[in-house]
Parts: C-alpha cells; structure tokens; sequence
C-alpha cells in the first residue's frame, strides 16, 4: 500500500536560524528551501499527489485554492512536475507521480471546472505516472442506500458527469497512447451506488479506482462503502483512496486491498490541531500524539496583537515572557531546568493567548488548566529527543516550538517520516 503526499508547496528554509527567528541571508522562497523528500533520508512518503486545482485557475475555483503563480504553473508544465517538485533524484524514479482535479475546489460549482480533454493535457504536460478523471463530489453519503429516484437532481447530475468525463477521459487517453495510467472516479450518494460506479467503471475498461466523497466519513462507513464497492469489482482491480483523512486508523483498512491513498493529514496536525500535534510510536505500535509548545511571535500573533491595540497588555511585557518562556525550554532542554519551572515559564506566557480571547475568568482558568497538563505531559516524556529523523536529529527542542512555519512545517515533515514508518510496519505486521 502507498502513501502519496498531496503536495501543497510545503518547503522550508534548509538555513534558516532558529534563535534569532530569521531565514537564512539571501534566501529565495523555493529556490532555496527544501521539499520532506530533500531534507529527510528515507522520503516520508511513496508518491506525491498534484491536484489540478491547486496549479490552474479555472472558473468555479477560487483564488485561495490556488497554490501556484501562472510563473509556477508554467514552469511546471514546461520542466514536468518531477523536476519542478524535486522529486527527479534516481532514488525516486520509481515513485509514483499522480495528478487528479482537487475536486474539492469546485465542489459548489454546478460542473466540474475542467474538461477531459483540458485535464489530460494537464497530465501529459506534466508527465504524471497516474492521473484521475475529473469527477465531481458528492458530499453526502446515506447508509441506508436510498434509489436514484429518492436523491435530488443536482446528485443525480454529479453523478453522471462523473461516469461521462471518464469515459470521454479513458477514450482520449487511450488515443494518446496511454502515456499514465488512468484512473476512474468513483463517487455516490451511497455505499450501493458507489459500488454501482465502481463496477461500470471497471467496465469501460479501468484497472484502477479512485475512491472518492469519503473525506467527512467516520471510519465504521467507510468500510460499509469499500465492502459494497469490493463485492462489486474484480479482486485485480487496483483501489486509490482519494483525501484519506482517517490515515491514522490505516490498520482497519488493510483487507481491502487497497494499492494507494493520499493525505494531509499528518502534516497538517502539526499546525491545525488542538492537542495532537507531534506524531510518535506509541508503546502499543499504535500511534501516539504530543501537544506542541505554543510561544508564537508576539508581534505576528493576532490575538496578542489585539490584545496590545486594545491596551489590555504590553508590547514589552509580552516580549519579556515570550524570551523567557524560549530560553527555560531550552536550557530545560539542556538538562539545565526542571518541568515544573519550564511549565511556569511557558504558561505564563501562554495565557495571554488565551486571556484576550473575551471570555469570563473560570472558562479561561479551566482551558489554561488542560493545556497546562498536555504540555506538562510532553515536557515529561521530551519525544523530540527520542526521535532519530532528521529533522529532529537537527533542530532538537525547536520542532515541538508551536511557532513560525519553519518549525511548524518541520514538524509536519517529522508527522509523515512518522506516519510513514508506522504504516510500513503495520503492512508488514498483517502480511
Ligand atoms: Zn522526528
């Protein structure tokens, strides 16, 4: 089973300098940074995922979806998305490169937002080793599997549109000479039309699905869907999972013959969750998560600096804390502090993030309170120093830091070379 990373031009700063908060001197944004597959030994991940979306405007796709300047894009299409990724070293020349839509991003659009023909182009230009059909989401998936005619109109139209691009897609493939394998779409309102889809894109002539609409399922229904789906197709007949965002629970997904799938989500924990934000080999060989350590920037926090217009606290007294708060972590460290000590430091900072918010006094003690014992906890167990990543190797104390992207995509990095290894041993367990 493959894990691809969906690529969201995540790259960080080989140089930058982590006391004095600044990128190294005459750093370029992208020509100097580095991508996971650069800076860490093995790559965290199989394959990387390009969505269409993220590279081209197109109608019904809005500004904030696309992560590529026309310059990127073009030369993108010009130099392949290998070489523009990075990701054209001899030990990855065997690693999977796939293209699909980023549905997601025309989701509220009546149609999908590129045509067949736009979208092989797309992936020939690119020089992608797989490529999905453009479908079209359907977000709600009902268990108890209601007929076409109990669905509405609009659901009912995704649905063929879906089916129709692929075989319009399978065709103009076919024509090229096949230059990727294609993949068909599988997308439903429910586990049997689902299934439905899968067996009539098998027809028209696909080895290979992609399965997806599963992104706001909890796992017990995604099984419920890939079971219907399975009892519907040739056990030859290869499985993508498209957006997996329950990777975490991969270990219940291992009878379904999946070949590949692709997710964020370990990277985007690092900086998007509450609590679990640093990814570690739980005694249990299951995963286990850690609190990062929150002393953002001051001066590039919003809330602080709310706080500082509004008067309720000072610049300078915020500085004096949030200096003190990063040299007991690290002299702790160091073996120079205690947790207590260093908890102290920290939560002292750390309240005013929370103390601007507006909210009464109890509710605020009682958040301060659950924080304080998440990151007393990660304090006691130091994982950072248990971690041989490169990452981790290299920077220490600084990647369990909640602050500036440097750190915060660091940790994501170290979440997939995690993630990554936790799979590979969970394959080979059930094999
Ligand atoms: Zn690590």
């Amino acid at each position: 089973m493959k894990f691809l990373y969906s690529d969201t031009q995540d790259y960080v700063d080989p140089g930058y300098d982590f006391l004095n908060d600044r990128n190294s001197p005459g750093r370029e944004r992208y020509w100097s940074d580095v991508y996971a597959h650069e800076l860490m030994e093995p790559a965290p991940y199989d394959g990387l995922l390009v969505a269409m979306s993220a590279v081209r405007q197109a109608p019904g796709v809005a500004a904030s979806k696309v992560r590529y300047s026309t310059r990127e894009e073009q030369r993108l299409l010009r130099d392949g998305a290998r070489k523009f990724l990075r990701y054209d070293d001899i030990r990855f020349k065997d690693a999977m490169l796939m293209g699909d839509c980023g549905a997601f991003a025309y989701a509220n659009h009546p149609e999908p937002a590129y045509s067949p023909k736009e979208v092989l182009e797309f992936y020939i230009e690119a020089g992608f080793t797989h490529g999905v059909s453009p479908d079209h989401i359907i977000f709600d998936c009902d268990l108890s599997n209601p007929s076409e005619n109990e669905v509405g109109a609009a659901v009912r139209r995704r649905y063929a549109v879906t089916l129709d691009n692929a075989e319009a897609f399978l065709k103009l493939t076919k024509r090229e000479g096949m230059p990727f394998e294609p993949l068909g779409p599988v997308q439903g309102w429910s586990p049997n039309s689902m299934a439905e889809a899968a067996y009539r894109l098998e027809r028209m002539g696909y080895g290979y699905l992609a399965i997806g609409g599963l992104v706001p399922l909890k796992v017990d229904a995604i099984k419920t869907v890939l079971s219907a789906i399975r009892a519907r197709i040739h056990r030859n007949t290869k499985i993508h999972l498209l957006g997996f965002a329950k990777a975490d629970s991969i270990h219940e997904f291992t009878d379904f013959g999946i070949t590949s799938f692709d997710s964020t989500s370990p990277l985007i924990r690092a900086f998007k969750d509450e609590k679990a934000n640093y990814y570690s080999e739980g005694s249990d060989g299951r995963l286990a998560y850690y609190t990062a350590i929150r002393i953002p920037q001051a001066i590039e926090n919003s809330r602080l600096l709310q706080g500082i217009k509004r008067g309720i606290f000072s610049a300078e007294d915020l500085h004096v804390r949030e200096r003190k708060a990063l040299a007991e972590l690290r002299s702790f460290d160091r073996g120079n502090s205690n947790v207590s000590v260093t908890l102290e430091a920290v939560m002292d900072y750390h309240q005013f993030l929370i103390r601007g918010d507006g909210t009464g006094g109890d509710l605020q003690d009682k958040a301060l309170g659950k924080i304080a014992s998440h990151i007393q906890r990660t304090l006691e167990h130091e994982p950072w120093k248990q971690c041989k990543c490169d990452v981790c190797r290299a920077i220490g104390v600084e990647v369990i830091i909640f602050r500036s992207s440097n750190r915060n995509k660091r940790r994501g990095f170290h979440n997939l070379g995690v993630y990554h290894r936790h799979l590979r041993k969970t394959l080979r367990e059930t094999a």
